[in-house]
């Protein structure tokens, strides 16, 4: 049996015997608590087999957790001088691959094939909103996403309408995905502990998306020039997002929606209805 890397022990063995500095530029805090660790792992339901991309390993903590329950792992690190390390901690594990690079430049399709995959991560906190996004927007044949972020990202992927936290975040992750929150996870969990609380959130990738929209591209335009501007009505920021004058009335009337309204109001479905305004208008 290995011992845990999850531990405070272990892990300030390892950084001091390879010399290592955290980073907190690069979003380091590694977990100590082998109880979350399994919780990650309990929630990304790793089977056998399971084809996992891991996002910032680290000293290799998570990954022992995920290579333990039979996952194929492929892990990429920004870090250069982590893979050295990895090579010695992941060591008694042949199912892992380390990838140097970073998580928004690598050719995610090339790294990891046509079938389909989990996400799992302890994510920098500095890029977690980045990653999400391209994650979500590029169509990979992901089937879910466990992720560890600060707690005020939580609670906007899981916002409703009308809420503060409710945003062009909320909206993606729910169109993409049902997202749920699984553990909270207290600063004394990490080394060294961040400022801020955090949250796994599981995020199960639908088979189709929330709503059904004609043009996707059009939703998200709209999406994002709704919450460009909070304060504004929606019709407002509609235009301070692009849309002539004309054709934001058009499609307001089309999608009969009230002017006076502010976007961060606006469902899922509305938000679809009028994209779907829209992109009619533009035909
Ligand atoms: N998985 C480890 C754990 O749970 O203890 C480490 C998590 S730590 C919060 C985030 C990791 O992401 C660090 O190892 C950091 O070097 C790495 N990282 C930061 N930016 C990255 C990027 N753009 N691409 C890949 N990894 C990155």
């Amino acid at each position: 049996l290995q011992p845990k890397i999850a531990s405070r022990q272990v892990t300030t063995h390892i950084l001091k015997a390879f010399g290592l500095h955290m980073s907190k530029k690069l979003g380091q805090n590694f977990l100590i608590d082998a109880g979350i660790v399994q919780g990650i792992v309990d929630a990304a339901q790793i089977h056998p087999g399971d084809h996992v991309l891991e996002i910032g390993p680290g000293i290799g903590t998570l990954t022992q957790g995920l290579a333990e329950a039979g996952a194929d792992v492929t892990a990429v690190e920004l870090d250069k001088k982590l893979p050295a390390v990895l090579a010695e901690t992941l060591k008694a594990y042949d199912r892992v691959r380390i990838v140097p690079g970073d998580i928004l430049k690598v050719d995610i399709p090339a790294l990891m094939g046509q079938e389909p995959f989990k996400v799992v991560a302890n994510l920098p906190y500095y890029i977690t909103t980045p990653i999400l996004m391209t994650l979500l927007e590029r169509r990979l044949p992901i089937t879910m996403m466990v992720t560890m972020v600060q707690k005020e990202v939580a609670e906007r992927m899981t916002a409703r309408p009308g809420s503060r936290s409710y945003g062009a975040l909320s909206v993606a992750v729910q169109y993409y995905t049902e997202p749920e929150i699984v553990l909270n996870v207290p600063p004394r969990s990490f080394i060294p502990a961040p400022e801020v609380d955090s949250v796994v959130i599981a995020c199960r990738v639908r088979s189709v998306p929330a709503v059904k929209v004609s043009e996707e591209k059009m939703f998200f335009r709209v999406v994002r020039a709704a919450f460009g501007q909070r304060r504004k009505t929606l019709a407002n920021a509609l235009r301070g997002g692009g849309f002539p004058k004309e054709q934001v009335r058009a499609a307001m009337e089309r999608a009969q929606m009230d002017p006076q309204r502010r976007g961060e109001t606006l469902s899922l479905e509305e938000f679809g209805r009028l994209a779907d305004a829209f992109a009619e208008l533009a035909k």
